[in-house]
């Protein structure tokens, strides 16, 4: 199957980051059930399983030589730590999905899409803001996944990821998650 995206034969390739509770996870299940044509990548990681995640649906969960391994063999198309584990981009599942002409998304924290911006200076790259640093604590600590530390480490995190926004191509706000789906389809030149 073809999937046209504008009028080049490769497909578009989007970013999306934002600090960790702003919503990310939530706009593009929303987005992927009203566009089954985005093919959205599958990270690896190091970091254990949270209740309910599925190992090869929502991350690869990696021991750290294995993550170790896939790195060294240039298995990655980026990769950074955050809050104290291991994500990545399998490489060659994007490039194939690319090269049919799907559109590809990444949702990546900040020095990942440093990475993506180096090696794929054509990618929309999206950015995730919360209304307010309060709401993003609130959504975190509502979100009840994480530790007292591991929130701690988010939300410092948060700050730095925050500051970052403006090397973005387009910064959506997601106070009302509908209005924010609606925004990125948009940037992602998507039919609603
Ligand atoms: P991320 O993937 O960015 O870490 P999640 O999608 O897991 O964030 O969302 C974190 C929490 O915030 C979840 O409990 C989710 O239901 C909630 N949330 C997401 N978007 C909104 C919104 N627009 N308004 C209020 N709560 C939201
Ligand atoms: P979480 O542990 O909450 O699932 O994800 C933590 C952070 O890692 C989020 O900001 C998420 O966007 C980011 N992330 C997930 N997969 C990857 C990846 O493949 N590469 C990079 N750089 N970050 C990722």
């Amino acid at each position: 199957m073809q999937y046209m995206a504008s009028s080049i034969a490769e497909g578009k390739l989007t970013v999306i980051t934002g600090p960790s509770g702003v919503g990310k996870g939530s706009l593009v299940k929303q987005l992927l059930e009203l566009h089954p044509e985005i093919w959205l990548s599958i990270s690896a990681t190091t970091r254990s399983p949270r209740s309910g995640e599925i190992d090869g649906e929502h991350y690869f969960f990696l021991s750290h030589d294995h993550f170790a391994e896939l790195v060294e063999g240039d298995g990655c198309l980026e990769w950074a730590e955050f809050a104290g584990n291991q994500y990545g981009t399998p490489r060659k599942p994007v490039k194939q999905q690319l090269s049919l002409g799907r559109p590809v998304l990444l949702e990546i924290e900040l020095e990942g899409a440093r990475q993506v911006r180096r090696s794929f200076p054509e990618a929309v790259q999206i950015f995730l803001a919360p209304p307010s640093f309060e709401e993003l604590e609130r959504r975190i600590r509502g979100r009840a996944t994480e530790t007292e530390e591991a929130i701690q480490r988010r939300l410092v995190r948060a700050r730095e990821e925050l500051m970052a926004q403006q090397e973005f191509d387009a910064v959506v706000i997601n106070d009302d998650l509908q209005a924010a789906v609606i925004e990125l389809e948009s940037l992602m030149g998507l039919c609603a």
